[in-house]
C-alpha cells in the first residue's frame, strides 16, 4: 500500500497543490495524442498551499472551477495532471482515499441532500459510525458536535422540520463529529435566508477561531469572504488573485474584470476615490481602497470631517 508521505518541506502544508490541471472529458488518459485541449481544462496550473488552522475563502464566477477544486481536495475527483497532497498523502493513490476523506470534511449547498436520519442525533452519529468509532466515543462526539454548532436542545428533533440554517448546522455537526482536520464548505450558505446564513457563518468562525479547525469557504458573498484570513479568486480555472481580503478587494478593477464584486462599502470608497479626481469639494479627504467594513468607513469619514 502506498501511503508514504512525500518528503519535502512544502508538503508540511495541510494541503499542498502542485501544477494541478483538471479536465472532465479526458480525465486520467495518459495517451499524449489524446491530450485535452487548453479549452477543455477546467483547472489549469494551480499551485497552492493551505496551512493548518487557516481560514481561506474561495471566490470566482460560476464555472470558474471552485467546486471542482473542492472535489479534488477530498478525492471525489483526482487530478488529470499535477498532484494534490492532503497532510502529505497523494490523492492520486486510491489507497489514500479513506484517510483523505477522514482529514477533509465537506459540507455542500443543499442541507436536505446531506441529512440521512430521522432524528438529529442519529444523523450526526452516522459519519463516525461509518468510520467504526466505538459507541461511547460516538455519543461523546455527538454531544460535542451539537454543542459546537449550538444545537444541543434539538438533539431529538426531526431534521426535516428544522430551518435551513439549523439543518446546515446539523450537516456541519455531522462532519465535525468525524474529526476532520479541514472542513470545506461549498456554497453552504447559498440556499439560506439571511438569519440562517448568519448562524452558519458564526459556526464557521467559531470552528476556526476556537476549535482551530482549518476552513475553506467557497462562496458568492463578498461579505463572507471578508471574514477569512486569505481570499483566493479563481477565474477561468486559474488562480487569479490570492491575498488577504484587504489586498484582494482593493483591486476593484481587476475583480470587475473577472465579473466579481467587492464588498459594497469597498465599492463606495472606490467611487468616492474616483469622484475626488473631478470634484474639488471632496479633494481634501482620503478614501482608502482597502476598507472592508462599514464601521471602518464611517469612523474614517467622521474623523476627517471633524478636522
Ligand atoms: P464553480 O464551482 O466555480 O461554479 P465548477 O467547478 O462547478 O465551477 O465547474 C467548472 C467547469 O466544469 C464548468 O465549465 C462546468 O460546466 C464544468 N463541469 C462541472 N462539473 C462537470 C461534470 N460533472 N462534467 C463535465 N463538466 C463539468
Amino acid at each position: 500500500m502506498n501511503t508514504e508521505k512525500k518528503d519535502s518541506a512544502n508538503t508540511q502544508a495541510l494541503i499542498h497543490i502542485e501544477n494541478l490541471c483538471f479536465n472532465y472529458n479526458n480525465n486520467n488518459q495518459d495517451n499524449a495524442d489524446n491530450k485535452p485541449t487548453d479549452y477543455e481544462y477546467v483547472l489549469k496550473n494551480i499551485n497552492l498551499d493551505i496551512t493548518e488552522g487557516s481560514f481561506t475563502a474561495v471566490l470566482g464566477h460560476n464555472g470558474s472551477g471552485k467546486s471542482t477544486l473542492a472535489k479534488l481536495m477530498n478525492m471525489i475527483l483526482t487530478p488529470t495532471e499535477g498532484k494534490i497532497f492532503i497532510n502529505g498523502l497523494d490523492t492520486s493513490v486510491e489507497d489514500n482515499m479513506n484517510e483523505v476523506r477522514r482529514t477533509v470534511g465537506m459540507v455542500f449547498q443543499n442541507p436536505d441532500n446531506q441529512l440521512v436520519a430521522t432524528i438529529v442525533e442519529e444523523d450526526i452519529a452516522f459519519g463516525p459510525e461509518n468510520l467504526g468509532v466505538e459507541p461511547d466515543e460516538i455519543k461523546r462526539r455527538v454531544d460535542e458536535a451539537l454543542e459546537t454548532v449550538g444545537m444541543t436542545k434539538y438533539r431529538l428533533h426531526a431534521p426535516h422540520k428544522l430551518s435551513g440554517g439549523q439543518k446546515q448546522r446539523i450537516a456541519i455537526a455531522g462532519v465535525i463529529a468525524m474529526y476532520p482536520r479541514l472542513i470545506i464548505l461549498d456554497e453552504s450558505t447559498a440556499m439560506l435566508d439571511p438569519m440562517g446564513r448568519q448562524e452558519v457563518l458564526n459556526t464557521i468562525k467559531y470552528l476556526n477561531k476556537e476549535k482551530k479547525m482549518t476552513v475553506i469557504l467557497i462562496t458568492h458573498y463578498m461579505n463572507e469572504a471578508v471574514l477569512a484570513d486569505r481570499v483566493i479568486v479563481l477565474n477561468k480555472g486559474e488562480v487569479y488573485i490570492d491575498g488577504t481580503p484587504k489586498q484582494v478587494f482593493s483591486q476593484f478593477e481587476k475583480m470587475r474584470k473577472a465579473g466579481l464584486d467587492v464588498p459594497q462599502v469597498t465599492e463606495l470608497m472606490h467611487l468616492l476615490h474616483e469622484e475626488q479626481k473631478t470634484n474639488d469639494s471632496i479633494k481634501k479627504y482620503a478614501f482608502p481602497l482597502n476598507v472592508l467594513h462599514t464601521q471602518e468607513a464611517a469612523d474614517l469619514i467622521e474623523s476627517q470631517v471633524k478636522k
